[in-house]
């Protein structure tokens, strides 16, 4: 009877080790898990700041085709075809392509323009700026501070408190709610 008693806890033990093991792995894998991330990402951090200054072609082997010709090939994705046009509720918004955080949901404002909006980044490092001369037109474009990704451009007509308008194309942000 002892013996048995035995054999019953261990199985009962392994089966509550198992499923122990199944949460852990799936939470884990939700937090990976944003639209972009395609598993084979190393460089994708939410956590690390360090700067990456990747070859081209590593950035087309890691990143989904459309994420990788609007963050590195600068592409414009359609106005009214994104996300994140509505309100999400609290959250960051990290760099789809290296996970660096980029903007709070405090900072987002309801835009015409066809893309989400913010007035204001995370850090002041979350983003460097560079002057866009393309298309016949003088913008201030808009990069990731972390892996300088094609984030979209900033322009003067934002609302209070900055009057900053950074208008961004949505498959470059990944959107995570506060816990
Ligand atoms: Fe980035």
């Amino acid at each position: 009877m002892k013996h048995k008693n035995n054999f019953m806890l261990k199985i009962l033990l392994s089966f509550i080790l198992t499923v122990s093991c199944i949460k852990i792995a799936t939470s884990g894998e939700k937090r990976m898990m944003n639209k972009n991330y395609t598993g084979n990402n190393p460089y994708y951090s939410r956590t690390d700041t360090t700067k990456l200054d990747l070859p081209d072609k590593e950035w087309k082997k890691i990143l989904p085709d459309k994420l990788y010709r609007v963050a590195r090939k600068k592409a414009t994705e359609q106005p009214f075809t994104g996300e994140y046009r509505d309100q999400t509720g609290k959250g960051t918004y990290y760099c789809a392509a290296c996970g660096n955080g980029l903007f709070r949901s405090d900072a987002w404002f309801a835009s015409s323009c066809g893309w989400p909006s913010f007035f204001e980044t995370m850090r002041p490092k979350s983003v460097i700026y560079e002057t866009d001369t393309s298309h016949g037109m003088v913008r201030i474009e808009v990069l990731c501070g972390r892996c300088g990704a094609h984030l979209g451009h900033v322009f003067d007509d934002g609302p209070e408190p900055t009057g900053k308008r950074y208008c961004m194309n949505a498959i470059s942000l990944d959107f995570e709610p506060d816990k």
